[in-house]
């Protein structure tokens, strides 16, 4: 390994990020690497955060319990909010509009990248269903074709459990991501879903 390896390591792990690219990332390994107790902290928290948030049992959203603050509701039930990450479950939490349960699929489907319904959980998100008590499932999925195709097969994998499924109404344009939309947008696509 050359002197230089390592930070290149570096930038190229950080350029890795989402929404980080080279230029961003040079600027960041030489921050870092200028205040070394800011790093020292960093890498520390990194490590701390993988090593005890993991995904709730029941719905997949991350958590330092077995089930997460959500779950441990009793006052949330009836209805399920599927989305694709934790970021989406924090934006629609944070426009307050919905006051039931959510799965979270860490993806979308995309058969070219590998990426199956075992990948995103359908089997639990099912067997969650069959517990009973559930009313609707609401898909809030990107408006881009991954969400689409996402959508129309959680739909269909889900007809033969006899509940209603939706999907957020158009308000959310097309090629827009849940996780950037502005609560007045989340509100109108609330209100406007329709059945899938
Ligand atoms: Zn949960």
């Amino acid at each position: 390994m050359s002197e230089s390896d390592g930070f290149e390591d570096l930038v190229g792990r950080l350029s890795s990020l989402p929404g980080i690219g080279r230029k961003t990332a040079l600027r960041l390994a030489f921050h870092l690497l200028g205040h070394r107790e800011l790093a020292a902290d960093l890498a520390s928290a990194i490590g701390n955060a993988v090593e005890t948030i993991h995904r709730c049992e029941s719905c997949r959203n991350l958590t330092e319990e077995q089930l997460c603050e959500i779950c441990r509701d009793s006052g949330r039930r009836e209805r399920i909010c599927v989305v694709e990450t934790p970021a989406d479950l924090r934006s629609i939490e944070e426009a307050g509009l919905f006051r039931g349960r959510y799965f979270v699929l860490h993806g979308l489907l995309a058969p070219l990248d590998g990426i199956g319904p075992s990948d995103l959980g359908v089997d639990l998100l099912r067997s969650r269903i069959e517990e009973g008590g559930i009313e609707e499932i609401i898909l809030a999925l990107d408006s881009t074709a991954e969400g689409d195709a996402t959508a129309v097969y959680l739909s269909r994998a889900l007809e033969s459990a006899g509940v209603l499924v939706t999907r957020l109404a158009r308000g959310l344009p097309p090629g827009a991501a849940v996780e950037f939309a502005d609560s007045l947008t989340l509100t109108e696509a609330f209100q406007g879903r329709r059945k899938v």
